[in-house]
C-alpha cells in the first residue's frame, strides 16, 4: 500500500541538478520574445508604430485599417521567430491565466492556397467560448458570450511557439469578467486624480503612472514527492502531516546558500523571464525549508501584474524540467512559514518623479508629503476594503498567524516621518504667517532626509508599511493575482486625491488662501483624522488586536467576513464614482469570490475525508493488527503473566482505536456539515457555514491523523512525510 511513497523517495535519490543552457548576457537577451519598442520599429510602418504608441500612452483608439497593418507586422515578427499559433491571453476570475490557441495557418475551403494569416480583427477582438468562466451571474449561459479585446498597454509576447496578445475579457454587454479591466480603470482614475494634484507643484506633469514591484515567495517540492500526496495534487497544500523534527527553528535556510538543483531551476527560470521581458533581479532562500523568493525591478502596475501572472505560469512549466513542483499556496505546510507576495507600490510622473520619494527641496518634499499623507488617509477611510482585497481561503491561513501581518490593516511610517507629521499637526489654522511658513519649509518639510530607507524597513509585522520611497502592501497572498490588491489601492488613492483637490481648491477660492497655505491646512486636518490607522508596534501581538479594536479598526479573520466590505454601500459608491466597477460587476465579483471560497473549502474537505478514511485508517488498522498478533504471541508464551509484558503494546492498540474513532466520527460529522452547507441557497450563508461549521473539523481530524503518523510503523505509512517534502532538494 505504501509503495507509492517509497517509489517516489527512490526516484528522488537519483536526482541530479539539470544542466541549464547558458544564454547571452541578460542585457542582450532581455525582451527578445516581446513585441517591444525595438521589434515594433523594425516590423511596423511609422503610422502603425505611432498608433500603437499613442494607444499605449494616451488610450487613443486604433482604427481598423491600422489594426490590419499592426497585425501584419506582429505576424511577420512572430513568424520570424518560429511561431505557429496566436492566442488572446487573459486573466479570468479563476485566478489563473487563460489562452485558446489558433493557428495562423489558413486554407481556402477546398484546401488550396495554404497561407499564414492574421488580420486586424483577430488582433483586436476575439470571442472565446467563454461559458465556463466564472461570471457571478452576469452572463446567462444561454447567452454565454464574452469577448476578449486587445490591451495595447501591455506588449504581445511569444511563449513557446505561441504569440500571446494580452487582452481584457468582458461580457457582450460590456461588464468586466476579468482582473485586468477594473485594474485598467483604476489606473486611469489614479492617473487623472494624481496628475491634477501634481499641477499644484509642477505644471509640466501630464501623466501619473502607478508602479508595482512584487516579491514572489514560493515552495519547491520534488515532483515525485508532490505527486505522491493527493492533498498537494488536488489542493496545493498538505491537509495533514506531522511536523518534521527539524523545521525552521535553526534559521539555517534563510538567505543560505542555494542548493544546486534549485539554483539551476532559478537560472533556467530567469533566462525564460529575460526572454519574456520580466525584469527579475533578486533570488534567495526564504525562512522555511524549501521556501524561496524571486523579485523583479518594479514596473508600470498593469505590466507588472501581467508579468506576475505570466511568471506564475512560467515557474510551473520550468519546474517540470527540473522535476520540481512549485507550491504557490499561502500555507502549504503547517508549522513553518507560509508565502506572501509583497506589493511595493508607488506613483511616478511622466517627468520622472517618484511621488512617494522624498525630494531635495522643500517644494518637492511638500509634494511628497501630499501624496504620502493622502495615502494614509485613503487606507484609513477604506481599511476594510483594503483587507477585502486580499481575502481568499488560502490567505486566511497566513493573516494573523504570527508570520504574516494580521488581518487588521494599519500603516507603518517609521520614526522620522512620525515626527514630521507631529510637527505638521501644529500648523496654525487658516493663513500661515510668513515666519511660520519659512520655519516649516526650512525646518520640517525642508529637512526630510532623502534617504529614509534604513529607518523605515525594520517593522516586518505591518501590513502596509512605508519603506523609504514606496508603500509595501505586505498582506497580499503568494497565489493572488496582484490586480485585486492593486485595483483597490489605486481606486482608493484616486478617490482620496480627488477629494483632497476639492478641499484645497475650496480653501484657495473660498478663503482666498495661498496654494501652499491651503495644502498645509488640509494635510493638518488629515493628520488629525487618521491617527487610528498609524501603528508602529508589533503587529503580531495580542495587545495590538485589543488596541485596534479600541481604535475602531476592523479585524476580519476570515474571508466570508472580510469580503462583505466589497459590496458595502460606501464601496459600491466608490467603485461607481471612479468608474472602476458598476453595481452589477461589483455584486457579481462578490458572488464569484464567495463561490470560490466555498469550492476551495469543499474540495479540501473531500480530500481530507478521503485521505483520513482511505489511507490513514486502513494503515492504522494494519499496524494495529500487527501489534495484536504480537500481543497474542506474548500471551501464548507468557500465559497469565502476559499483561505485564504486553502492557505498552496494549496501550498503543487502545490509542490507535481512540484516534480511529475520532477520525471516523469527525469525518462523518464533516460530511453532514457539508451537506447542510450545500443545501443553503445564499452563497453568503453557504460560505459562512463552510467557514464556521465545516472548516473547524479539519483541525480535529488532522490532529488524530498526525498522532497516528507518529505511532504507526514508518515502513507502512503511505503518505510522504514532512521531513521528506521539506528537506529533499
Ligand atoms: P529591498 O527592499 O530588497 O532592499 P527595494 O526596497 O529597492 O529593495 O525594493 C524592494 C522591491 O520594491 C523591489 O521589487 C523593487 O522593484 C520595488 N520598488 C522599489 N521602488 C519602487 C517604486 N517606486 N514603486 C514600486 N516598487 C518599487
Ligand atoms: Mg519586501
Amino acid at each position: 500500500m505504501s509503495t507509492f511513497r517509497f517509489e517516489a523517495l527512490k526516484e528522488t535519490a537519483g536526482r541530479k541538478p539539470v544542466e541549464v543552457k547558458e544564454l547571452d548576457r541578460k542585457s542582450i537577451i532581455f525582451g527578445s520574445n516581446v513585441f517591444n519598442d525595438k521589434a515594433m520599429r523594425q516590423f511596423l510602418t511609422p503610422e502603425a508604430y505611432k498608433a500603437v504608441k499613442s494607444a499605449e500612452q494616451h488610450g487613443t483608439k486604433i482604427d481598423r485599417k491600422l489594426a490590419d497593418y499592426i497585425a501584419m507586422g506582429m505576424k511577420e515578427w512572430a513568424l520570424s521567430k518560429g511561431v505557429t499559433h496566436y492566442t488572446h491571453w487573459f486573466q479570468p476570475l479563476t485566478g489563473t491565466t487563460a489562452e485558446k490557441h489558433d493557428a495562423f495557418f489558413e486554407t481556402s475551403f477546398d484546401g488550396s492556397d495554404p497561407v499564414e494569416k492574421f488580420g486586424g480583427s483577430q488582433l483586436v477582438q476575439q470571442e472565446p467560448d467563454a461559458s465556463s468562466f466564472p461570471n457571478g451571474g452576469i452572463r446567462n449561459t444561454f447567452e454565454a458570450r464574452g469577448y476578449t479585446a486587445w490591451d495595447p498597454t501591455s506588449p504581445a509576447f511569444i511563449y513557446g511557439t505561441t504569440l500571446c496578445i494580452p487582452t481584457v475579457f468582458i461580457s457582450y454587454t460590456g461588464e468586466a469578467l476579468d482582473y485586468k479591466t477594473p485594474l485598467l480603470r483604476a489606473l486611469s482614475a489614479v492617473d487623472e486624480a494624481a496628475t491634477e494634484v501634481c499641477q499644484y507643484f509642477d505644471k509640466n506633469v501630464k501623466k501619473v503612472t502607478a508602479t508595482l514591484g512584487w516579491e514572489q515567495e514560493y515552495f519547491l517540492v520534488d515532483a515525485a514527492l508532490a505527486a505522491s500526496r493527493p492533498d498537494i495534487t488536488l489542493t496545493g497544500r498538505t491537509l495533514l502531516g506531522h511536523s518534521s523534527a527539524k523545521g525552521q527553528q535553526l534559521d539555517d535556510h534563510y538567505f543560505g546558500s542555494i542548493p544546486t538543483r534549485v539554483l539551476n531551476y532559478m537560472r533556467d527560470l530567469e533566462n525564460e523571464c529575460m526572454l519574456l521581458g520580466i525584469p527579475v533581479k533578486t533570488r534567495h532562500n526564504e525562512v522555511a525549508p524549501n521556501q524561496f523568493e524571486l523579485a523583479p525591478i518594479f514596473e508600470e502596475a498593469n505590466l507588472a501584474v501581467d508579468h506576475n501572472s505570466l511568471l506564475m505560469d512560467v515557474m510551473q512549466k520550468v519546474a517540470e524540467r527540473h522535476n520540481f513542483k512549485v507550491l504557490m499556496h499561502e500555507k502549504p505546510f503547517a508549522g513553518v512559514n507560509g508565502s506572501g507576495k509583497h506589493n511595493n507600490w508607488s506613483m511616478a510622473t511622466d517627468t520622472g518623479v517618484n511621488l512617494l520619494g522624498p525630494g531635495k527641496t522643500p517644494m518637492s518634499n511638500l509634494q511628497f508629503l501630499t501624496f504620502f499623507i493622502n495615502t494614509i488617509k485613503a487606507v484609513y477611510t477604506y481599511e476594510e476594503l483594503v483587507r477585502a482585497s486580499i481575502a481568499t481561503a488560502s490567505n486566511d491561513h497566513r493573516l494573523g498567524a504570527n508570520e504574516a501581518p494580521p488581518a487588521i490593516i494599519s500603516v507603518f511610517i517609521g520614526d522620522q516621518l512620525t515626527k514630521v507629521l507631529a510637527e505638521l499637526e501644529g500648523v496654525s489654522s487658516g493663513k500661515l504667517s510668513p515666519e511660520e511658513k519659512t520655519d516649516l519649509k526650512l525646518n520640517v518639510v525642508g529637512k526630510i532626509p532623502d534617504v529614509l530607507l534604513d529607518n523605515t524597513d525594520r517593522n516586518r509585522t505591518s501590513p502596509f508599511a512605508f519603506t523609504g520611497n514606496k508603500f509595501e502592501f505586505r498582506a497580499v497572498g503568494s497565489s493572488a493575482n496582484c490586480a485585486n490588491a492593486m485595483t483597490i489601492v489605486n481606486t482608493i488613492m484616486a478617490k482620496q486625491l480627488k477629494d483632497f483637490k476639492k478641499e484645497v481648491d475650496a480653501l484657495i477660492e473660498g478663503k482666498e488662501m495661498k496654494k501652499d497655505d491651503a495644502i498645509f491646512n488640509v494635510l493638518r486636518e488629515y493628520i488629525k483624522q487618521t491617527k487610528a490607522i498609524l501603528f508602529e508596534g508589533d503587529g503580531y501581538s495580542d495587545a495590538w488586536a485589543e488596541e485596534a479594536a479600541k481604535r475602531g479598526l476592523s479585524n476580519h479573520k476570515t474571508t466570508p467576513e472580510a469580503l462583505k466590505a466589497k459590496v458595502s454601500e460606501s464601496a459600491l459608491a466608490l467603485f461607481e464614482e471612479l468608474g472602476v466597477l458598476n453595481h452589477v460587476e461589483a455584486e457579481a465579483r462578490y458572488e464569484i469570490e464567495l463561490e470560490e471560497y466555498i469550492k476551495k473549502i469543499q474540495i479540501e474537505g473531500r480530500v481530507l475525508g478521503d485521505i483520513a478514511r482511505n489511507h490513514v485508517i486502513p494503515t492504522a488498522i494494519r499496524y494495529q493488527n500487527i501489534i495484536i498478533e504480537n500481543v497474542k504471541g506474548l500471551k501464548e508464551i507468557f500465559g497469565a503473566e502476559f499483561e505485564s509484558v504486553a502492557k505498552e503494546q496494549i496501550s498503543i492498540i487502545k490509542e490507535i482505536s481512540g484516534h480511529i474513532a475520532t477520525i471516523n466520527s469527525k469525518v462523518v460529522e464533516m460530511t453532514e456539515a457539508r451537506k447542510k452547507a450545500n443545501a443553503l441557497t445564499s452563497s453568503e450563508e453557504a460560505a459562512h457555514a463552510y467557514c464556521f461549521e465545516v472548516k473547524p473539523l479539519f483541525d480535529v481530524i488532522r490532529k488524530s491523523c498526525d498522532k497516528l503518523e507518529l505511532l504507526v510503523d514508518d515502513e507502512i505509512w503511505p503518505l510522504t512525510k514532512y521531513r521528506e517534502l521539506l528537506f529533499i532538494r
